[in-house]
């Protein structure tokens, strides 16, 4: 049985509005029927429509990255989670940043409790998510205007100056001969240097950073650092007017792909078999799965292993490393994501989603409904009133209707522009183009249908993308794994 944490929300300005109790108590049926234990509750009560502070909220926020007794957040509806469908990304994806899940009683989440997931919701959260940290940043940066004129003016606030850089007359400048090194370290990481050989580099030619030699862990940050694409981020805020761009966006965006793909087959403490039932054994179609061993050097070592095999069947598939496949895999779907037609085509699918979401009538029916109801009582009331019948109960009934129907007029005002707010195809593809570096697992999860595993090749068939092995002939789609371990060698740690 898992643990849930209870979060509820009731604001009085809201029509409708479920009670907490009411929340509450279909959260429970929904926690009795699914195997859920409920073991703490977070309650906001709005009693002004100012007063949205959400207390409640921020503190489950701030519990989620504390080793709490629960691991999943339950609420009764998803607009609980935020006040916008982008606020709502934001939330949960803070929620999963410390391993917790969203699930609504009454409403279809990403993430499902036995921890598969629903392909719509990553397709729209990941857009979301990524519009989110494209344009909420700069709509941000408008609604602070005035406060933070220095910074918005692109004077340097004080502090350490950064590697790359000076600072003439509170402005920060390119300190050119610094910034080439900086380019040069992005250069050669890029092109498949590991850390420590560009080190070996700089030291040699005598390059120190603040009168030391650069350590890896310093080289990193440096790798990171979104000063050199022109980002200055303080206070949860953006201002792109304060440091000059020393490497492009490219580049660096192609550098922290790299970082994240080493990153991940260095990971031990948790191991996440990327390909889980995904991946089939080309002999006796078995699914593969993840299985670790020790070496005789004690090292562990992780790979996938056909299925068949394992229950003793004659299948003798080779049993390749997880690492391997993992990293030709995440390859060949960069190149997929690089390419422009497959881009469009994906990003017409999440559009497919995107329309259905805002063509999602039902709360729109619902208003309607009640503007209805109202509209019919008002009418029986006037039918009195023009019969004769005007008394103090009457015209207090008459006054209450009328304030009634102002009230569902503007909420439907309000959702019609809730789904008018549209996102563009154009947006989709600039998200989708950047979205494989920053969030390679999630993409290969959304993208991928299958992988085959033969002895001497690898075959990908992909979602949404055409040219997988299905309607092609025998060798496309598939990737020899000699061709992948050659390209492998270059990023390879
Ligand atoms: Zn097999």
């Amino acid at each position: 049985m898992r643990s849930a944490a209870f979060y509820g929300r009731f604001s009085c300005e809201k029509q409708n509005e479920q009670s907490i109790e009411g929340q509450l108590r279909v959260c429970q049926q929904f926690a009795a029927q699914n195997d859920l234990n409920i073991v703490e509750t977070y309650i906001d009560r709005a009693t002004t429509g100012t007063n949205d502070n959400r207390v409640a909220f921020q503190q489950m926020l701030a519990d989620s990255a504390k080793p709490v007794m629960w691991d999943v957040v339950l609420v009764y509806a998803i607009d609980r989670f935020g006040r916008n469908s982008i606020e709502v990304a934001i939330n949960k994806q803070k929620l999963k940043k410390n391993k917790k899940i969203l699930i609504s009683a009454t409403q279809r989440t990403s993430d499902n409790l036995d921890g598969s997931k629903n392909l719509d919701g990553i397709l729209l959260e990941n857009v979301y998510i990524g519009l989110a940290e494209y344009y909420s940043a700069e709509l941000s940066q408008k609604t602070t205007r005035g406060m933070k004129e220095n910074r918005l003016k692109g004077l340097f606030c004080g502090g350490k100056v950064p590697y790359g850089y000076k600072v003439v007359n509170k402005r920060v400048l390119i300190n050119e001969e610094e910034a080439e090194i900086v380019r040069q370290i992005f250069k050669e990481y890029a092109a498949g240097k590991v850390a420590r050989e560009i080190i070996e580099g700089l030291n040699a030619k005598g390059i120190k950073r603040n009168g030391k030699p650069f350590a890896i862990n310093s080289l990193y940050n440096l790798l990171r650092f979104e000063n050199y694409i022109g980002i200055y981020r303080h206070n949860e805020e953006v201002y792109y007017d304060t440091y000059p761009a020393i490497v492009s966006k490219e580049l660096f965006e192609e550098v922290g792909y790299i970082i994240a793909k080493n990153k991940r087959g260095a990971r031990s403490a948790y191991i996440d078999y990327l390909l889980r039932g995904k991946i089939y054994c080309g002999y006796c179609g078995k699914k593969m799965h993840g299985e670790s061993g020790t070496s005789k050097s004690g090292r562990v070592m992780y790979y996938y292993k056909c299925s068949g095999k394992k229950r003793g069947l004659p299948c003798d598939n080779d049993i390749p490393p997880k690492e391997r496949i993992e990293n030709i895999v995440i390859d060949s779907t960069h190149r997929v994501m690089s390419n422009q037609e497959n881009l469009e085509m994906i990003a017409d699918a999440v559009m497919r989603v995107h329309e259905k979401r805002i063509h999602d009538r039902s709360i729109m029916t619902i208003l309607i409904n009640e503007r209805d109801t109202i509209q019919k009582s008002l009418s029986n009331v006037m039918k009195a009133i023009e019969s004769g019948i005007l008394t103090a109960t009457t015209k207090a009934r008459l006054e209450e209707l009328e304030e009634q129907l102002e009230q569902v007029k503007s909420k439907i005002q309000i959702e019609e522009n809730r789904t008018k707010n549209h996102i563009s195809k154009e947006q989709v593809i600039e998200f989708l183009s950047h979205a494989i570096q920053k969030q390679p697992n999630l993409m290969i999860n959304l993208l991928v249908q299958k992988v085959v595993v033969y002895r001497d090749k690898l075959e990908i068939y992909y979602n949404y993308v055409p040219s997988s092995p299905h309607d092609q002939s025998d060798e496309e789609g598939a990737i020899s794994l000699d061709e992948c371990s050659r390209l492998l060698k270059i990023r390879s740690p």
